[in-house]
């Protein structure tokens, strides 16, 4: 087998299209079995790169070896002596190993800042090369020719040296995934397969234009069907807006399944693997939507889209079904499923189908479907950005405490003018109990539960009041920036008081009432300690010995993510390139979205990304839910490029 000349000249055309990780060279590492023609090849590549007015250096990792036996210490050597100085933009030197002196020379050999250096023979560094490297390369041959070129390289003496080397080498690389990890994996001479996106900045901002009509036409579609999957609903809706789904990603050509966990709603799946080396996204986005409510409050029909002034309002043009198709706008920018098929990362799309009534069976699905969604980035595109023209990656969510407080004072309703002075009525008990849950500021005084500082993003009171619906005069409660109250402090709403209603009400002492309380977690606190806390709160501060019952509704942790490292910095680079220069925030919610958790436990060693396309304005959940049509493409820009930038990881 000889190394096509093309496969030089190709690979290096490629290198050049990007710029240096860091410093201000290209580090391309080649690495496979010995006599897979590792020099041979390096030096074509040298040659096709200087064809191509590029300077280059070349390395070869077998000069900074100690001898046969050091397949590990040299690996130190070529970090500090070239790989750190090329990486802080300085010259590398190194002492050359002279093989038949058996030390090293003392001459000190120079790496120059080349627009490329390459690294050849990294062998037993690939793992930790491949954190370093703008480019990695695999050579793979079969055994039997390999070992046909090292007899004719190497003396007969060397054989059984190599023998044993071999053998390393080989157990080496399946235990470092080397072939499969390199980014470019040569087989056949020919270069079989990039990681790297074809498709430069430029050309993925043309293709999101190029798809954004007919993403819009889709997203219309899924909107008008209303799959709602709350008790009491129609589901057929559902089952329809699954199929929708799962007919987008198969033209995306996913393969594609429903699937669902017994009597739960459906979901979709679709999958397509990655090219050798490159990692996998999950994208995921929910098709059911939440009712609509008062039909009377919405300015027109919400399962009839229809655009006023850069929104189109509906149920679920925002949440999130504009998410599905972010998703779907991504994969068509790469010409996923199409002829000219430049996606360089494996995708897994899961839509589910109940997120709005909370998500009943993903951990079920999570579990039976584990090995088909295990991704090296989840990105959860169900949140929002911080404003229009300010992208943002969601980094906390509240958790949630749902729970009923009843007092009881009697057996039965008594006479109020009998019986009202002395004995205590119920309401007035669940009032001066429900008092105690707020100080005179409006903070929570609920000991006990936890606190933190928020990013320091200014929320300026007059957007907030206007976002919610403030009514004149009436002032905010609680202490600290409005960010801390609503993403890193808890609250305690009440949310439903039961008692008599007041049309009718006849005059006697109320004997019970209860109360439905909404509490939600800072970041860093516990469901299961936080209801301790409140009902041994409720219970200590029920006045005049009144019977005071707690009873539980539902849960969930709230969530906080480590958003540093290699993944984090690719979606901020995306979002900063979508968003034309702006910088991304990471901002938290005040809400809660429990799942989160599920797939941060079920995959602890991805990363996750929580996204979304709401924005300030989009009313989600309430009437006139609506999407910004320009934050939209700039969201599905977005997207592509992250998918670009991971695939460079
Ligand atoms: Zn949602």
């Amino acid at each position: 087998m000889k190394l096509g000349r093309n496969t030089a000249a190709e690979l290096a055309a490629e290198i050049m299209t990007r710029p240096p990780r860091s410093g201000r060279s290209r580090i391309v590492a080649i690495d496979g079995q010995s006599g897979a023609g590792k020099t041979t090849f390096a030096a074509e590549l040298a040659t096709a790169l200087l064809e191509l007015g590029a300077s280059v250096d070349v390395v070869h990792t077998d000069d900074l070896l100690d001898g046969w036996d050091d397949q590990f210490t040299f690996w130190e050597r070529l970090q500090s002596s070239v790989l750190e100085p090329l990486q802080s933009g300085e010259a590398g030197r190194y002492h050359r190993y002279d093989w038949i002196a058996e030390r090293f020379e003392d001459e000190v050999t120079i790496v120059h800042i080349a627009d490329v250096v390459i690294i050849e023979g990294v062998s037993t560094g690939r793992a930790a090369m491949r954190q370093r490297a703008d480019r990695t390369v695999f050579l793979g041959v079969p055994d039997a020719l390999a070992w046909e070129r090292l007899k004719a390289r190497d003396p007969a003496e060397a054989m059984p040296f190599l023998r044993v080397w071999k053998e390393r080498e080989t157990r080496h690389y399946a235990a470092d995934h080397t072939a499969e990890l390199a980014d470019v994996l040569i087989t056949t001479g020919r270069i079989s397969d990039m990681t790297t996106p074809s498709l430069s900045v430029e050309e993925l901002r043309a293709a999101v234009e190029r798809e954004l009509p007919g993403v819009r036409t889709d997203l219309e579609r899924l909107a008008r069907i209303p799959g709602i999957a709350f008790d009491g609903f129609d589901f057929t809706p559902l089952e329809r807006s699954a199929e929708a789904v799962a007919e987008l990603l198969r033209g995306c050509g996913l393969d594609t399944r429903i699937v669902r966990i017994g009597d739960g709603h459906p979901a979709v799946i679709g999958v397509k693997p990655a090219p050798p080396g490159a990692p996998t996204v999950l994208l995921y986005a929910h098709h059911d939507v939440q009712p609509v409510g008062d039909l009377s409050l919405w300015e027109s029909d919400p399962f009839e889209p229809v655009e006023r002034d850069g929104r189109l309002y509906g149920r679920g043009c925002a949440d999130d079904k504009a998410g599905v198709m972010a998703h779907v706008a991504a994969l068509r920018a790469f010409g996923s499923g199409t002829s000219d098929d430049r996606l360089p990362v494996g995708a897994v799309v899961f839509v589910e189908g109940e997120e709005e009534f909370g998500s009943a069976s993903l951990p079920d699905l999570l579990a039976e479907y584990k090995e088909t969604l295990r991704s090296d980035v989840i990105v959860i595109a169900d949140s929002g950005n911080w404003d229009i023209g300010v992208p943002a990656l969601t980094t906390s969510l509240r958790g949630i405490v749902n729970l009923f407080v009843e007092v009881k004072v009697l057996e039965q309703a008594v006479h109020s003018g009998m019986a009202g002075g002395a004995v205590p009525d119920a309401l007035m008990v669940l009032s001066r109990l429900l008092t105690t849950l707020h100080d005179d500021a409006g903070d929570v005084a609920v000991d006990g539960l936890v606190k933190t500082g928020a990013a320091p993003l200014d929320y300026p009171e007059d957007r907030f009041r206007e976002e919610t619906g403030m009514l004149e005069g009436v002032q905010l409660v609680g202490t600290g920036r409005i960010v801390e109250r609503l993403w890193t402090k808890p609250a305690i709403s009440i949310l439903a008081i039961d008692a008599p209603p007041t049309s009718g009400a006849p005059n006697a002492v109320v004997p019970t009432a209860k109360a439905k309380l909404s509490v939600r977690l800072a970041p860093g606190d516990d469901r299961r300690r936080a209801y301790a806390i409140m009902k041994a709160h409720l219970e200590k501060f029920a006045s005049w010995g009144a019977q005071v019952e707690v009873t539980f509704e539902h849960d969930g942790d709230p969530i906080v993510i480590d958003a540093t490292g290699p993944a984090y910095d690719a979606a901020r680079a995306a979002f900063k390139e979508a968003w034309d220069g702006t910088e991304p925030v990471d901002i938290g919610v005040g809400g809660s979205i429990p799942f989160i958790a599920t797939f941060k436990e079920t995959f602890p060693e991805a990363s996750v990304l929580v996204t979304g396309v709401e924005d300030p304005y989009a009313k989600a959940h309430g009437p006139n839910e609506s999407l910004h049509l320009g934050e939209f493409a700039k969201v599905c820009l977005a997207e592509a490029l992250l998918l670009r930038n991971v695939a460079a990881l």
